[in-house]
């Protein structure tokens, strides 16, 4: 028999009093994270609608976050590619903002973050704390830049989430599985020191798989990657 137990069979006034913490531990539950990842085209915004539909269904409030660089369709919701809308709250990058974010969280079930890899690194402590006060956070993003490389802080994301989901489009070029994001300029493929970040229309981007994924590295880049990867392999001693 526990302490708390025998104390409450000789004080029975302190029943009330187990049952006040137990329930303090219940409403003290941490919350969760999810990520949707994927390229371009592979209906990330869609299913972050989805979860966010299905938790409003299940009378729970939700606040969506869409970050203002993308203005791809509206500035006050965010759009997916087949045209479904949601409203959502413009981040503006500035650290205020994060804390604005954390304060309307407070009343918010659960919080959906759109094209989360725009985001500062800050904001993952905004997440990992937002988890820690039992909010079920889910943050849909791309986890690939168009060089094909890990996309800012999506790889922390991933490695720090609940549940992990990587959707695919279908390759433009050959109709199989696409989790890359080709970025095509004046109709040629992007070179690899272009800059990052172009939210664009379709005539921009296109989904494609590894083989017909195409990024032309300059010399340096290429001899620099791979020794450094070599070095770090190596003193893993595999
Ligand atoms: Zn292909």
């Amino acid at each position: 028999m526990g302490a708390l137990s025998h104390c409450i069979q000789k004080h029975p006034q302190l029943q009330n009093k187990e049952v006040k913490i137990k329930k303090e531990r219940i409403n003290m539950k941490k919350g969760s994270l999810e990520i949707v990842c994927g390229s371009m085209f592979s209906g990330k915004t869609e299913e972050l609608m989805r979860r966010l539909k299905r938790a409003e269904y299940a009378k729970q409030n939700v606040l969506t976050i869409k970050h203002q660089i993308d203005v791809r369709k509206s500035c006050e919701c965010i759009v997916s590619h087949s045209g479904s809308k949601r409203e959502a709250f413009s981040f503006n990058g500035s650290l205020n903002c994060i804390e604005t974010i954390l304060e309307l969280a407070k009343n918010h079930d659960v919080i959906g973050f759109d094209e989360i890899q725009f985001f500062p690194a800050k904001t993952i402590d905004a997440i990992v704390a937002l988890v820690e006060s039992g909010k079920r956070v889910i943050a849909a993003g791309l986890d690939l830049d168009f060089r094909g490389e890990p996309f800012t802080i999506m790889p922390t994301l991933l490695a720090i989430a609940d549940e992990v989901t990587k959707l695919k489009a279908i390759c433009i070029q050959c109709g199989q599985n696409a989790h890359h994001t080709q970025r095509i300029i004046n109709g040629k493929p992007a070179k690899y020191n272009d800059p990052i970040v172009l939210v664009g229309a379709e005539e921009c981007y296109e989904a494609r798989c590894r083989n017909c994924f195409s990024i032309e590295k300059p010399l340096e880049e290429t001899t620099k990657i791979t020794p450094s990867l070599k070095t770090k392999l190596d003193e893993r001693n595999f």
